[in-house]
């Protein structure tokens, strides 16, 4: 048994270093990603339930890495963040989305709000100055920008999360709260934040309408936000009958495969002109 243990023991370690090691070869090769030009953003476009027009996207990381191909976000991202790289990132992702956006207005487009994710730790008390330093260079507008924040760093709940949100609000910016239902928010936690938009996490939408609790809490979430007076979107919309219960619901938006996957810059920018519609 002592031997078992003992060679168990050596393969679990074997493994643990062939992870340690491809997080090192992922954290190398993401800060030559950055230098060497290889991200690039996606975006998904967010329609009104009401109008079925295109009224906000969010723009989504990728990066074409020369060997591996397109790598998604799901990989890099928890390296990025476990090594702080996600700071860099973060700063690209908001200076390459201000840039689309102005290229987009200089080539008379009617831009709808354009999401980013941020991450908490992007989140201290010299974030709305760089922020605001950002939108300048570019000439972006304060209100052509929306921030998505998730529930972890309501949870963190210090007073300066608060006041860093209040001052972006103030400079013009709206902040939605992402993956909405996956954390603890209550209703009366929320009411601390200046938080415009509830983004319903797809793991609620996925059941919908069969799902009697994904149908229960999809409901709650809804008549929250309603009270609330916050916009409501509902993420991973992937069939008509999740889209015709939510629209019930009164749910204002939705995001996801039934209208759109995250397409490249140019492809959303045609189903502007075209005027795409649900
Ligand atoms: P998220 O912010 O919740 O983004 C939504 C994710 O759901 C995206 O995955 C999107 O492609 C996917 N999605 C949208 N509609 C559907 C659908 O109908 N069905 C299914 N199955 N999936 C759908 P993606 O692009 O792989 O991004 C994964 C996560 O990586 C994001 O989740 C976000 O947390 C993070 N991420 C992406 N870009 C950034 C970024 O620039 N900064 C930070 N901090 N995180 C990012
Ligand atoms: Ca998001
Ligand atoms: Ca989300
Ligand atoms: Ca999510």
């Amino acid at each position: 048994a002592a031997q078992n243990i003992e060679s168990a023991f050596l393969f679990y370690s074997e493994e643990m270093n062939q992870r340690a090691k491809e997080h090192l070869r992922l954290e190398t090769e993401l800060r030559l990603a950055l230098v060497n030009q290889e991200l690039l953003l996606y975006y998904q476009p967010k329609v009104s339930l009401r109008s079925g027009r295109i009224v906000g996207a969010e723009a989504l990381l990728r990066w074409r890495h020369p060997v591996r191909g397109l790598v998604s976000p799901g990989v890099f991202i928890p390296v990025a963040e476990e090594t702080g790289l996600i700071l860099e990132l973060g700063s690209w992702v908001l200076d390459e989305a201000c840039r689309q956006v102005r290229e987009w207005k200089d080539a008379n487009l009617i831009m709808p709000t354009i999401a980013v994710n941020l991450s908490a730790r992007q989140f201290d008390q010299h974030l709305p100055g760089r922020v605001a330093a950002v939108l300048e260079r570019h000439g972006v507008q304060p209100e052509q920008i929306m921030l998505e924040i998730t529930e972890s760093l309501l949870v963190r709940g210090a007073d300066n999360v608060i006041a860093i949100m209040n001052e972006l609000v103030a400079m013009g910016m709206a902040l939605a709260l992402d993956d909405f239902g996956t954390g603890y928010s209550s209703l009366a936690y929320l009411k601390k934040f200046p938080i415009s938009t509830l983004k319903i996490d797809r793991a609620f939408v996925t059941g919908l309408p069969y799902e009697e609790n994904d149908c229960a809490i999809a409901r709650a979430i809804v008549t929250m936000a309603q009270q609330l007076r916050q916009e409501i979107v509902a993420e991973g919309v992937e069939t008509a009958e999740q889209m015709s219960f939510l629209r019930e619901l009164g749910c204002d938006q939705l995001q996801g495969y039934l209208f759109s996957q995250p397409v490249p810059a140019a492809d959303f920018e045609r189903m502007l002109r075209e005027g795409k519609r649900l």
